[in-house]
């Protein structure tokens, strides 16, 4: 069976978000740590959380994923703002240990200027000082599009930040199919060679989550805009093998298309779901 959902709000509740994503034909989900813009982060209800807990294990749900505030920048040149990234991630993975939530995404930056390769190290030192033995929840390196000075553009950008942590087994990958394709990676046309590519560069045992988006541009635009499955340039026959990959149908995938109502992403699920063979 396919795992599958999609991007949630914690807003009413984690309990009320796993059922509305069962509602929703899901096995995962997705969820902000925090306010993704603001960064301010409520309060951990216990009691919600175990019973979120409870209800994912009674359902029969895969791994969730938590997602960190996309505005943060690990690797930034001012003190106060990677400070700040810093602080944040380190709150997230003592909540992600409280919500038992065994995956925590994030960007890994940009670098706007200081260059690549200071980039990946800021980002890496910044591991270094918050993964820790006290919380037990994976990091997840979101594969980025290459966005203006991004960094985790290229399979190697993400294995150079991996193999500067000393906890690395506690680090793994996040591919995002709409940021691989507007980096370059030709998933429409040749997905067995993006994804030898993956496992000769960072290792197929590191990949543990897939966002699934068509791309609103073209192969190496470098823009980071999703669209909806079927409605951009990656299209449904890519998806449809995508799905069907022996090395992904079994990893958990996660939704983040442009929709309005929750309906669609009902649908979306319907409509992948359907496509497994
Ligand atoms: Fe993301
Ligand atoms: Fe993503
Ligand atoms: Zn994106």
């Amino acid at each position: 069976m396919l795992h599958i959902g999609c991007h949630l709000s914690p807003s009413e509740g984690l309990l009320k978000m796993a059922k509305t994503a069962s509602e929703l034909g899901a096995d995962t989900f997705q969820f902000f740590s925090r306010n993704p813009r603001g960064s301010k982060a409520k309060a951990l209800d216990e009691s919600d959380a175990a019973a979120m807990d409870a209800y994912l294990k009674e359902h029969g749900f895969v791994p969730v994923l938590v997602h960190a505030p996309y505005t943060l920048n690990p690797c930034a040149e001012k003190p106060e703002t990677a400070q700040f990234a810093e602080l944040c991630m380190r709150n997230d993975l003592i909540r992600c240990t409280a919500m038992k939530t065994p995956f925590y995404n994030f960007h890994p930056g940009s670098h706007v200027g200081q260059g690549e390769q200071t980039g990946v190290e800021k980002t890496a030192a910044l591991l270094n000082r918050i993964l820790s033995d006290e919380t037990d929840t994976t990091v997840l390196i979101e594969t980025m599009s290459g966005q203006g000075s991004e960094i985790g553009g290229t399979f190697e950008s993400v294995k150079a930040i991996i193999d500067r942590v000393n906890l690395s087994e506690r680090v793994g990958v996040c591919l995002d199919t709409c940021h691989v394709f507007q980096a370059g990676y030709d998933i429409v046309n040749d997905l067995d060679g993006v994804l030898t590519e993956f496992d000769r560069v960072i290792g197929l045992d590191r990949l543990h989550f897939l966002h699934i988006n068509d791309a609103k541009f073209g192969l190496g635009e470098h823009k980071d805009r999703h669209a909806a499955i079927g409605e951009g340039q990656i299209g449904l026959d890519a998806f449809r093998r995508i799905v069907n990959h022996p090395a992904l149908k079994n990893l958990p995938f996660c939704l983040e298309t442009p929709h309005e109502k929750l309906e669609e992403y009902a649908a979306e699920i319907a409509l992948l779901r359907g496509m497994t063979e």
